[in-house]
């Protein structure tokens, strides 16, 4: 090594000296020591690297001073968290990778609530002592798909596994080829059905599957019929499909139980908002079905959950299955899970208070002028060379629900003269909070169904550096 950096190098402080040093102290009462000590041995690795390899040194870089203003900054940057808000304008509503559901207001309250405070999670108040987890949450299940019984587990994924593992465990269960369904973050049914220990019996094609092909695979092993709700793809053309009325009658015919996979399952009729119709739990448990599944954080909008309902004995037997304590919710899941029920049994308006709904059912105009308002912001926001146009375009519900129905929405579109829509894509993800958007042929679109605040659109950059294309 040259002289030079060999004396720059004993220049270098020592990670005790950086630690006495009087502008240590305002980070010693904000961090712990360790933390401090770490990011002092980073910064001071990171200046002797660029010694090392000759890299040129501002006057005074090497000034204790200086140096611990470079720590400040690091730790500064490391306290943004992982998980921060973004903004959707993708114009997929319920958007797996971005969290799907957003929670009623009502229900923030509940978890707010929830982990502030003790709870009566499981204690009963009128008897002084101890009470069942999710008695509330199963009453006003009942009350509203009209079921025997209801249970809740951690995410739909968990209800299905705890399904055929407490109704088939080392029996069969027939399914339609056409519902060996995967949905993103590889469920898919084979596996699960694998994991739950229940031996997997295709029955039909990929296109048609007939009530024949159910009775000729029932046989002695038998111990489950399963729908699927092919949520996130559709088969059109030549198809034969069976339906749930159909199966139960099979399944009653044999003695043999029928589940049903919903997928999303809705509540409420969206059709009376003129949206596409998405199965209704409550008809699913008219038709019959033993044990029925579906997630609490889709065209529901609640927490992250797997809703079970169905019939007394299967929904027992579930809850006295060990597994069943392992995928249970925590209080958090079942206070937002609670106060968003609550709303579906009690709200004059619920479309209004869901804010999934919400965004599927409000009116274009309002959409519209969201994005008028938006417009001259983000005009000046991005300055010189972007050309944008408001839009007319379509939305999707997301996480499989109605996949080929499109709701109707507004764009803005943004082209640049010489930027492509990935990288109008990439500088608006690098707003703070980032803008996600989606990119169609040349232009880069924020769909506006799901944005409420037009402010939210204009993009912010904290580090300014970044800021010009
Ligand atoms: C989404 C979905 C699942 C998985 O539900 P999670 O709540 O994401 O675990 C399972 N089956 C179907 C049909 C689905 O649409």
């Amino acid at each position: 090594m040259e002289e030079r950096a060999k004396n720059l190098l004993r220049e270098l402080p020592s990670v005790d000296r950086l630690l006495k040093h009087p502008k240590s102290e305002p980070l010693l009462t904000r961090f712990n020591r360790d933390y401090v000590t770490e990011k002092c041995r980073e910064v001071l690795d990171e200046l002797r690297q660029s010694i090392r390899l000759g890299k040129p040194l501002d006057d005074g870089e090497l000034d204790d001073e200086r140096i611990l203003g470079r720590i400040e900054k690091q730790i500064d940057r490391n306290q943004q968290p992982g998980l921060m808000r973004v903004i959707n304008a993708t114009g997929t509503v319920l958007h797996t990778n971005l969290g799907r559901a957003l929670l009623p207001q009502a229900a923030i309250e509940a978890v707010r609530q929830a982990g502030m405070h003790p709870v009566n999670l499981e204690y009963d108040l009128d008897q002084g002592k101890r009470g069942k987890r999710e008695e509330s949450i199963e009453r006003l299940l009942l009350d509203l798909t009209g079921a025997e019984a209801a249970t809740v587990v951690n995410n739909n994924a968990a209800a299905v596994l705890l399904g055929l593992n407490t109704a088939a465990t080392g029996k069969e269960v027939v399914v339609s080829r056409g519902e060996l369904i995967e949905i993103g973050g590889s469920f898919r049914i084979p596996e699960i059905m694998a994991k739950s220990g229940a031996v997997l019996k295709e029955v039909g094609s990929t296109n048609r599957t007939h009530p024949e092909d159910y009775e000729k695979a029932i046989g002695k092993k038998t111990a489950l019929l399963l729908k699927v709700h092919t949520s996130n793809y559709k088969i059109v053309g030549f198809v034969a499909e069976v339906g749930l009325a159909e199966l139960v009658a099979i399944g009653r015919r044999h003695k043999i139980p029928v589940m049903e996979d919903l997928g999303s399952g809705a509540l409420i009729d969206l059709s009376r908002y003129g949206l596409p119709k998405e199965p209704l739990v409550a008809e699913r448990v008219r038709l019959g079905a033993d044990i029925i599944t579906f997630s609490g954080d889709k065209v529901l909008g609640g927490p992250q959950a797997g809703l079970v309902v169905g019939k007394k004995s299967w929904i027992a037997q579930m809850n006295k299955n060990p597994l069943k304590r392992a995928l249970r919710c925590g209080k958090l899941t079942l206070a937002a899970l609670e106060a968003t029920l609550a709303l579906y049994q009690q709200s004059a308006d619920v479309a209004e208070e869901v804010p999934t709904l919400k965004a599927f059912t409000r009116p274009l105009q309002e959409i519209e002028e969201i994005g008028r308002r938006a417009l001259p912001g983000l005009e000046k926001a991005l300055g010189e060379g972007f050309q944008l146009s408001l839009e007319d375009s379509t939305a999707q519900i997301g996480s499989g629900a109605l996949p080929t129905e499109e709701i109707p929405s507004k764009v803005i579109a943004i082209r640049h003269r010489s930027l492509g829509p990935e990288r109008i894509a990439e500088k608006f993800r690098r707003a703070r909070p980032p803008i996600l958007g989606r990119i169609r042929e040349d232009r880069f679109l924020l769909d506006l169904r799901t944005i409420f605040n037009p402010n939210d659109l204009i993009p912010k950059f904290e580090d300014e550096a970044h800021a010009s294309p």
